[in-house]
């Protein structure tokens, strides 16, 4: 017999993490509770297919990544996505996932703002076959259900679960929502704050700055 922990739900959490912040930690260290996950899985995007180059390489936004979450034993890394050559889909990563998780559930999560652009991502449809959606609320962008695209709002109408314990059982295929502490953070705010040689302090952990300045990124052109 499998134990309860076997069964309890993986968070995956992907972004660009240039660089990461409170705002993603607080995500992520809230969805554990709220979803009863098992851990929270981060996986920094390589190349992200639907952005501009970040500012800072795959392996350094990986790094502060590791130091911003080092210590927390409900997080773990993932850096296959930043190892991998050409563009980060997450519909191939949810395909890795599932084989090694097995019927685990999965629960890919998302801020709305992120949410609501879903229908662009690669193979999009697909991601419902292979993990649940979690969308946390991002300050400031509440989830419109009117005007999102009209595909999107049919997937939405018929997998929403308002009980997220319900998808404990299920691998794949729900989406639900959950509520985060308000963070209005940006990692474009943190950019140019340092750009422009003003202080980041506060808004992403002190290990984090510090590696932010040894190295010099977001200072440089
Ligand atoms: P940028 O400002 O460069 O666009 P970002 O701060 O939005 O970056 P990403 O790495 O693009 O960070 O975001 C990864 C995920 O975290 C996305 O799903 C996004 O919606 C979510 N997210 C980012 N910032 C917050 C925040 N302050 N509160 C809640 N969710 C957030």
């Amino acid at each position: 017999m499998r134990s309860e922990a076997a069964k309890k739900p993986l968070g995956i959490f992907g972004g660009t993490f240039d660089p990461v912040h409170f705002g993603h930690l607080r995500l992520a260290e809230e969805a554990v509770d709220r979803l009863g996950l098992q851990s929270v899985r981060w996986i920094p995007a390589g190349q992200p297919a639907l952005r501009g180059a970040p500012r800072v390489g795959p392996r350094q936004r990986l790094d502060m990544v590791r130091l911003a979450i080092a210590g927390n034993p409900r997080f773990e890394l993932d850096a296959a996505e930043v190892d991998a050559p050409g563009p980060s889909y997450t519909v191939p990563t949810l395909e890795r996932l599932r084989q090694s998780e097995a019927d685990r559930p999965l629960l890919l999560l998302l801020g709305n703002d992120a949410f609501t652009h879903l229908t662009g991502w690669y193979r999009w449809e697909r991601l419902f076959e292979l993990a649940h959606i979690a969308v946390a609320h991002r300050p400031g962008c509440p989830i419109d259900r009117e005007r999102l695209p009209t595909e999107l709002a049919t997937a939405f109408r018929q997998r929403w679960r308002e009980n997220t314990g319900e998808l404990a059982g299920i691998p794949a295929g729900c989406i639900v929502t959950f509520t985060t502490t308000p963070l209005d953070i940006s990692a474009t705010q943190i950019r140019a704050l340092l750009q422009k040689g003003a202080s980041p302090r506060y808004l992403t952990p002190e290990n984090v700055i510090a590696h932010i300045h040894e190295h010099h990124y977001y200072t440089e052109n």
